[in-house]
Parts: structure tokens; C-alpha cells; sequence
């Protein structure tokens, strides 16, 4: 008989979103009238930009013509691309990588959830609480997790790093050993930043620990101070002991189109074993590569006239995360992010829970948030909003929340 994936069985049932999208359909069926406004998921809104489409409309002549016609492309992304990352991302930072080190793929959720193939079952992982739900889920269904306990919503075997107001959203190194630490700066869901200093505390701990950890830099677009590393390859020594993820989907708005990468040093060596040689290994036996169109759609992000278009965009979402930081500040709200993130993070009031603040915000001002609950214990008490919508909605949002009675 066949037997399934056990672990898939205690994943608990359903995905935050889903379960937005249930209260957010029966309210609407209830009050078809309701001028709702969408603040839950972190999706872009604004088109690809001219350049993108250009690049991307080429390519699609390319794929016309038996000359230029393109079938399966190298599974670590063409070289086209990935030289414009080494260039741009990397080498205009001061850090200097091999085009070897980077691995185009469809999107970083494939390759954070997907990086566990290359590590063993036996390793103690650490997250910070609240999570991006991709880091748990992965490993809970690779056997990595061991327990869930509904009472505290944790898993036996993953320890939790508490990233709330109370530590300046900055965790505490681990007081027990851990082997994979996930990091997300600029963090998803509570738009605040790892500085410089921060992060060498935790690249210092991995190398010491011969840890690894996996950063996810999935909205360093967002990052506005200039002293803010963008890439954790900044931190000197974070070669020997960090993977780096990015997208370009937040960054160009490729959400649809799917497209990101990921950078793993050479130096990077675990168990006498290269990860960066494992990697390919992995991806060369399980990924026929992202499409040529997209790829060259992103390489068109690069370009001068690319990244003046992006950045136009990523001011418009800029501005509506300051429009929700200060109407929801005028009000007394606390709230955090939105200064190098388009998430804004916002205490609920008079100690409210994080879904009964959602529940209140749905009935009184017909916006859809995220409860911070959803992302994991430590969310409670918090709820999401995101600024990657229309302008126009998110002031009409915030004049809403003015309006309401706490
Ligand atoms: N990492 C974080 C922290 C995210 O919030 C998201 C998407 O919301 C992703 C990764 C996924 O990015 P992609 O669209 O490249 O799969």
C-alpha cells in the first residue's frame, strides 16, 4: 500500500489566508453593499514596468524566430541575468560574488521552502515569532518540526525567537544550540529592519555555532537608510555561513510573472559538503529553470530606464506606507515598519485580540487586514496592513480607521 507524507497529516488545517478570504466572503454575502478595502495579503497592485514589458515582448519575438528561439535555458538562470545580479545587487554594494553563486529561480517562496531538501531531518531550526508561515510549514513537512501543540501554537522541535516591540522587533541570540536560523530583513510581517550590528551578532553566532542561516531579503527595495545592509553578504564572514534569498517580486512587481534567486557562497560548507554544489545538484535533478521571457524581463529591471520605473512604482508604495504610518499614529495607534517595508505593524488597542481587531476593522470600516496571530503567538495582539495598494483606497482606508470608536 502506498503511504503518504505522515508529516503532511499534522500540519494544522488550514492557511491564514484562507481563512481571511471565509471571513471576508461571508461578511460580503451579508452586506453586498460594503465598499471593501483590501490591506490583507501582500500582493503588488501597480503594472510591470514599460521597460519589463519591452524586454519581455522581445523575448517573446526571440522564441518566433528559429534563430533566436529558446527551449530548456540553464537551470541556474541564463548568465545575462545573473551577471546584471552580480553586478547591480552585489558588486554596486561592495560584495563581490561568482555568477556561480547565484541561482535564478521562480520566486524565493520555491526556494526557501525548497532548501531543506538539501539539509538533514536532524537539525534545530529557529524563527522568529511572528514568521512568514513558509519557514514552519516546509520544515514541518520535511519532519524537521516534531510536535504541534495547539495550546501554544509552537512545534516541539523549532525554537522561537520572540521578535515584538518589547525587544525593539531585534531577537535574542538562542540560550539553547540551533543549526538553521531564519532571517527576514526587511521582515515580513512586521516591517522592521536588522541593522548592520545586528545582523553580526547573528553571523558571528553562526559561524561559531557552525550554523547556517537563511536570509531572506525578499523587500530590500524598501530599505531607505543608506547604512542599512541590503544584503547580509555585507556583514564580513557571512559567506561561511549564510544562503541569501531574493524576488523580484515585490521589487518590480513580478508576482504573476514569477521570478527571484538565490546566492549560495562557495565558502559555504557544512559536513565537509559545498551547499553551494548541493544546490545545484538539487536544482539541476528538480528545476528546468525559470523562462527565458521572464528572465530577460527581469534583467530589464537593471537597466537605467528599468530601475527609474521600478523605483517610481516603489515610491507609490513609499507614500501610502507613510499615509497608513501617520493617520494611524494622529490616532494614537502604535505602530511599527513602514519605513523600510510596506508593511505596517500596528498594535491593536486596549489590548484587543489580534482577530477581534481584524473582525472589528472588517465590520466598522469594511478594510481587510492581517491578524498578527496568523503569524504565529507572538503576532498577538498586533495586526498587518500592507501599502501595496491604490492610493486613492488607502487614504479613503485610513480616514476610515480615523472615524472609528477603540
Ligand atoms: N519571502 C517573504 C518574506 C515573503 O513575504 C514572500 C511573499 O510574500 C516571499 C518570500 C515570496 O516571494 P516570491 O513571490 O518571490 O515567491
Amino acid at each position: 500500500m502506498a503511504k503518504v507524507n505522515e508529516y503532511f497529516k499534522k500540519l494544522p488545517g488550514s492557511y491564514l489566508f484562507a481563512d481571511i478570504a471565509k471571513k471576508t466572503a461571508a461578511y460580503a454575502a451579508e452586506h453586498p453593499d460594503a465598499k471593501l478595502i483590501k490591506m490583507g495579503i501582500g500582493d503588488v497592485t501597480r503594472p510591470l514596468a514599460p521597460a519589463v514589458i519591452e524586454a519581455m515582448h522581445k523575448a517573446v519575438d526571440d522564441m518566433s524566430k528559429v534563430e533566436t528561439f529558446h527551449g530548456y535555458g540553464p537551470e541556474q538562470g541564463y548568465d545575462f541575468l545573473r551577471q546584471a545580479i552580480v553586478d547591480h545587487d552585489y558588486k554596486a554594494r561592495g560584495v563581490d560574488l561568482d555568477i556561480d553563486e547565484v541561482f535564478v529561480s521562480d520566486g524565493a517562496k520555491s526556494d526557501t521552502g525548497n532548501i531543506g531538501d538539501i539539509l538533514s531531518v536532524d537539525n534545530k531550526v529557529a524563527v522568529c515569532d511572528p514568521v512568514y508561515p513558509v519557514y514552519v510549514d516546509t520544515n514541518v513537512m520535511a519532519g524537521r518540526a516534531g510536535e504541534y501543540d495547539p495550546k501554544t501554537q509552537r512545534w516541539s522541535n523549532i525554537y522561537y525567537m520572540p521578535t515584538t516591540a518589547e525587544n525593539n522587533f531585534n531577537p535574542d541570540l538562542p540560550t539553547e544550540p540551533v543549526d538553521v536560523i531564519y532571517l527576514c530583513s526587511p521582515n515580513n510581517p512586521t516591517g522592521t529592519t536588522l541593522d548592520r550590528e545586528q545582523l553580526t551578532k547573528w553571523v558571528n553566532y553562526a559561524n561559531e555555532h557552525d550554523a547556517i542561516i537563511m536570509f531572506d531579503a525578499a523587500y530590500e527595495c524598501f530599505i531607505q537608510d543608506p547604512d542599512q545592509p541590503h544584503s547580509i553578504f555585507e556583514i564580513p564572514g557571512a559567506k561561511t555561513c549564510a544562503i541569501e534569498f531574493r524576488s523580484f517580486s515585490k521589487k518590480a512587481g513580478f508576482t504573476g510573472a514569477r521570478c527571484g534567486y538565490t546566492v549560495i557562497p562557495k565558502d559555504l560548507v557544512r559536513d565537509g559538503q559545498s551547499l553551494n554544489a548541493m544546490w545545484l545538484r538539487r536544482q539541476t535533478t528538480k528545476f528546468n529553470g525559470a523562462s527565458y521571457i521572464i528572465e530577460r524581463g527581469a534583467e530589464a529591471v537593471y537597466t537605467p530606464e528599468g530601475n527609474k520605473q521600478i523605483e517610481e512604482t516603489l515610491d507609490y508604495y513609499r507614500h501610502n506606507a507613510r499615509v497608513i504610518k501617520e493617520g494611524l499614529e494622529s490616532v494614537g495607534f502604535d505602530v511599527y515598519g513602514a519605513v523600510s517595508s510596506p508593511y505596517i505593524w500596528c498594535k491593536t488597542p486596549n489590548g484587543m485580540g489580534s482577530w477581534d481587531f481584524f473582525d472589528l476593522l472588517l465590520r466598522q470600516a469594511n478594510i481587510i487586514t492581517t491578524p498578527g496571530a496568523g503569524f504565529g503567538p507572538s503576532g498577538e495582539g498586533y495586526i498587518r496592513i500592507t501599502a501595496f495598494g491604490d492610493a486613492d483606497a488607502t487614504e479613503e482606508a485610513v480616514e476610515r480607521i480615523k472615524k472609528m470608536q477603540f
